[in-house]
């Protein structure tokens, strides 16, 4: 079944680079508007920026950091000015760090929290006024929210929150007509593992492979779309088995 979201805008943070990248390309190639954060100047939003001309279509790059309040506020400004409303929002930009726990530092925590859980929260909480009932929220997620993993006590902790969240938002906002999900990634091919940690990977992963971006993507462009329009509060594993 084609998914088109013709008509439709939408806001995906962390939008130039992996998963985010490939969300973009996945919206816009269903038809829409696509307003992409970026926090660091690179070739990759360069690159992104040719192939969205290339695709037609009114896009935009914005540059912000969604751990800080003011940017998010300048952001969905931006949006407003570009589409008049929003109708997607994904929350994908993340970050992560990898520290055992005795050695984690209360700035670390912070900056974690503040990017991966603060950061949806006030992303959700400014574009709130924007959203058009039929509007799709969107967190990105982590299966490790799910199994826990040694290193990560602030990532963890910081995607686990996202499904809370989205469990209360469903109900919350349900009654505007906005739906809340959450996308829970496994292990997704971004960063250019060294062979012998994909071969370890791939080992207990069912389906034998690390997964691509797009296979993200794929299932942020159906909750994004009306084909999903009585699916809420969910949390989609989206992790090949494992
Ligand atoms: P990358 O690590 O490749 O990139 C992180 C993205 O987040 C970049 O686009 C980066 O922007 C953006 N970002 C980080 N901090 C900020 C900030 N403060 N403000 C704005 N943008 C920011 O990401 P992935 O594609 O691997 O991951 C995307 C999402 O998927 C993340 O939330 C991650 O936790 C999640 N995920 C990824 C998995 C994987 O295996 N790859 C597995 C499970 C979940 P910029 O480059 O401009 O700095």
């Amino acid at each position: 079944m084609d998914i088109r979201l013709d008509g439709k805008a939408a806001l995906v943070t962390g939008g130039t680079r992996g998963i985010g990248r490939a969300v973009t390309l996945g919206l816009a190639r269903a038809g829409a508007a696509v307003l992409a954060c970026y926090r660091t100047e690179s070739e990759a939003a360069d690159s992104l920026a040719r192939e969205l001309k290339s695709l037609g279509g009114e896009h935009r790059l914005v540059k912000a950091d969604v751990s800080d309040p003011a940017e998010v506020t300048r952001l969905v400004e931006e949006c407003s000015a570009a589409f008049g409303g929003l109708d997607i929002v994904v929350s994908n930009a993340g970050a992560i760090s990898h520290i055992p726990f005795p050695e984690l530092s209360l700035d670390e925590w912070r900056r974690i929290i503040d990017t991966n859980l603060t950061g949806a929260f006030t992303l959700t909480q400014q574009a709130l006024p924007l959203l058009r009932p039929g509007s799709s929220i969107v967190y990105i997620g982590s299966k490790v929210a799910m199994v826990g993993l040694p290193l990560r006590a602030h990532y963890t902790a910081s995607k686990a929150a996202l499904i809370g969240l989205a469990r209360t938002l469903c109900k919350e906002l349900g009654p505007r007509g906005v739906r809340v999900n959450v996308v829970a990634p496994g292990i997704i091919d971004t960063a250019g593992l060294p062979p012998e940690r994909t071969t370890q990977y791939e080992r207990i992963i069912s389906l034998g492979r690390l997964g691509r971006p797009e296979e993200i993507a794929a299932v942020v462009t159906f909750l994004a779309s009306d084909l999903a329009s009585y699916v809420t509060g969910e949390t989609i594993n989206v992790d090949g088995g494992t």
